[in-house]
C-alpha cells in the first residue's frame, strides 16, 4: 500500500514518479520562491538589528575614545544584546562583542564599556 505523495505547494496529490515534490514546475518555483524570500526576511531583521546596535554604539561613543553606560541607557535605546557580529578576546581573558567595528564590554554594575576598533588594528 503506497502512500500517494502531495504536493508540498498546493497539496494535490502526485501522479508519477514516487520522489516527486511538486505538482509541476509552478508550483515547485512557487515554493522555491517562497522559501528564498521568508529567508531573505529572516536575514534582513537580523542585519537591521546589528546595524542598529552599530549605530546605537557609534551615537553614544565620541570619536576615538572609550566610554561607559548603563546597561538600561543602551535598552531605551533599543540596543539588543542577543545579536553582535563577532567576539574579541584579549590576552587577557576579556571579551568584548563587536557589532561590526563597534563593541561593548560588560563591566560590573551593570555597565559597559563601549569601544571602536581602531583603524589601524587589523582584525
Ligand atoms: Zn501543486
Amino acid at each position: 500500500m503506497a502512500n500517494q505523495n502531495t504536493c508540498l505547494e498546493c497539496s494535490k496529490p502526485i501522479n508519477g514518479r514516487i520522489d516527486k515534490k511538486f505538482c509541476d514546475d509552478g508550483c515547485r518555483n512557487t515554493h522555491n520562491n517562497r522559501l528564498n524570500s521568508e529567508s531573505n526576511i529572516h536575514i534582513k531583521r537580523i542585519n537591521a538589528v546589528l546595524k542598529k546596535n552599530r549605530k546605537i554604539i557609534q551615537s553614544l561613543l565620541p570619536e576615538e575614545e572609550k566610554i561607559t553606560v548603563s546597561e538600561s541607557n543602551l535598552k531605551i535605546l533599543g540596543f539588543n544584546f542577543e545579536y553582535f557580529t563577532h567576539l574579541y578576546e584579549t590576552k587577557t581573558g576579556t571579551t568584548y562583542h563587536f557589532c561590526y567595528e563597534y563593541g561593548y564590554l560588560k563591566l560590573e554594575n551593570n555597565r559597559f564599556m563601549l569601544v571602536k576598533r581602531q583603524d589601524t588594528k587589523k582584525a
